[in-house]
């Protein structure tokens, strides 16, 4: 490595907390700023899986034959709220487009390889850390009502197979029992993925992380950061009142980049695919793996002693107020489908994902003078694409060959579509 750069990496998601500590890690000179501090958004209340078997993107082909019926049911997995609809359009038209077959397929390709590169990254982190307490290595469950929703699901089972997952294909209710007693009778086929993993709580995760930067010389900052500026002798971040100038920087802020991005003058379609979720506590449910209902967009899975009930989508953008009837519609399906389910007690909230229309995220620099790299877009797989990015961004950032290619995830791939 040549001479050591002072970075600074704008917010302290679990993307930014990860290539934070990465980059000290390689003895750079990190600044870590945040305006609401660590992991306070969409990285500390998520369901906290390694989903590293999740290479599908959502825009299948076909995709929107299905959707529509959703769309407009505030109570369905994926809703659009009448108000953001005009503003979500050209989104959706991009997803469309990224829907058609060739594109799905170079698709599932990037993912695949950002997956193989997380998955191998985790590992080394987590032995260099002494992280191990902090994971579950408990599975998780696919669960289906019928023999068709199974046959319908068995393309994508093998399309993770072949992504080099573990997958067990189960065919009764006593086989599901096995795993994952106390389900609703009409449960009879799922898909068991031995090697999924589970963090123990996503904001502690990120919290670790954050005191291991610390630890090795690392700064955090407070502070909003309202612009980042290209001069000739560095990277401009104004903050609060502040200008800090950096040798690079790194833009990591989540759903929220759109507004550093036209400081800059690169726009992308970065929309949210907002999440609900509810927390409940000790003693509701005798979870024994991350449980997933696909036909039905949620997930049921251990957090700290509890457990959290989530996911959907919401095509609702930044600034409209939260719909926590879409938590408790989750929560109530739980309790059909998990009949021993105690529904009391529990913490909703609303999480925003940062999302491109290929499901894909952007890990590029932002402009040819390659002083500013982005890493946001990673939607439903922020947390299980984490180190990947951090080593992605690292290669990057010391003009190393990256270790995969990284031209599916490069800011132009909109290029000419949207301004
Ligand atoms: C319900 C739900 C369940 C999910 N489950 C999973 C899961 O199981 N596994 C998985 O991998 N992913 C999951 N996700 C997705 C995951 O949470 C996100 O992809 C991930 O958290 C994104 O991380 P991030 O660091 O990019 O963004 P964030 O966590 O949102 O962090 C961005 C940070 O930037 C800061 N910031 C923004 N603007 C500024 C500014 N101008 N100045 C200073 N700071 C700024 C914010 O304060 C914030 O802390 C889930 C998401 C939801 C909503």
């Amino acid at each position: 490595m040549g001479c050591r750069l002072k970075i600074g990496v704008i917010g302290a998601g679990v993307i930014g907390v990860s290539v934070a500590l990465v980059l000290t890690r390689e003895n750079q000179d990190v600044t870590l700023i945040d305006r609401s501090g660590v992991a306070s958004g969409a990285s500390g209340g998520n369901a906290g899986a390694f989903a590293f078997s999740d290479v599908i993107p959502l825009a299948t082909p076909g995709v929107l034959r299905k959707a529509p019926r959703w769309f407009f049911d505030p109570r369905g997995p994926l809703s659009i709220p009448p108000r953001y609809a005009l503003r979500i359009a050209p989104w959706l038209v991009r997803f469309w487009r990224a829907s058609s077959r060739d594109r799905y397929e170079a698709a599932v390709n990037a993912q695949t390889s950002l997956m193989d590169l997380s998955r191998t990254a985790l590992e080394r982190l987590v032995t260099g850390l002494d992280l191990e307490g902090q994971l579950r290595r408990e599975g998780q469950l696919q669960l289906y009502q019928s023999e068709k929703a199974f046959k319908a699901a068995l393309p994508g089972i093998e399309q993770q197979r072949r992504a080099g997952m573990h997958i067990d294909l189960l065919t009764s209710a006593g086989a599901l029992a096995d795993i994952q007693p106390g389900l609703a009778v009409s449960f009879n086929h799922g898909a068991y993925i031995r090697d999924w993993i589970n963090v123990y709580d996503p904001r502690v995760w990120v919290e670790r992380l954050a005191e291991a930067f610390v630890e090795a010389q690392g700064r955090i900052v407070i502070a909003n950061v309202s612009a980042v500026e290209q001069e000739p002798e560095g990277i401009a971040v104004r903050y609060d009142g502040a200008d800090v100038s950096f040798d690079r920087v790194v833009i990591a802020t989540g759903a929220h980049s759109g507004a550093l991005l036209s400081s800059l003058g690169v726009r992308v379609p970065l929309d949210t695919e907002r999440g609900y979720n509810t927390t409940l506590p000790p003693g509701a449910f005798d979870l024994r793996t991350h449980v997933t209902f696909p036909d039905h967009g949620f997930v049921v899975s251990r957090i700290r002693d509890g457990l959290r009930v989530g996911g959907a989508v919401e095509l609702g953008g930044l600034d409209l107020p939260a719909n926590m009837q879409r938590a408790e519609a989750l929560l109530d399906r739980a309790a059909h489908f998990l009949p021993g389910l105690k529904t009391s007690g529990g913490t909703q909230w609303m999480g925003f994902r940062p999302s491109l229309p290929d499901s894909l995220p952007v890990i590029d620099f932002a402009t040819d003078d390659k002083r500013i790299v982005l890493a946001f877009g990673h939607g439903h797989l922020g947390l299980t694409q984490s180190v990947g990015t951090a080593e992605l961004v690292a290669d990057m950032m010391a003009g190393r060959q990256p270790s995969i290619n990284p031209a599916p995830f490069g800011v132009s791939r909109f290029g000419g579509v949207f301004s």
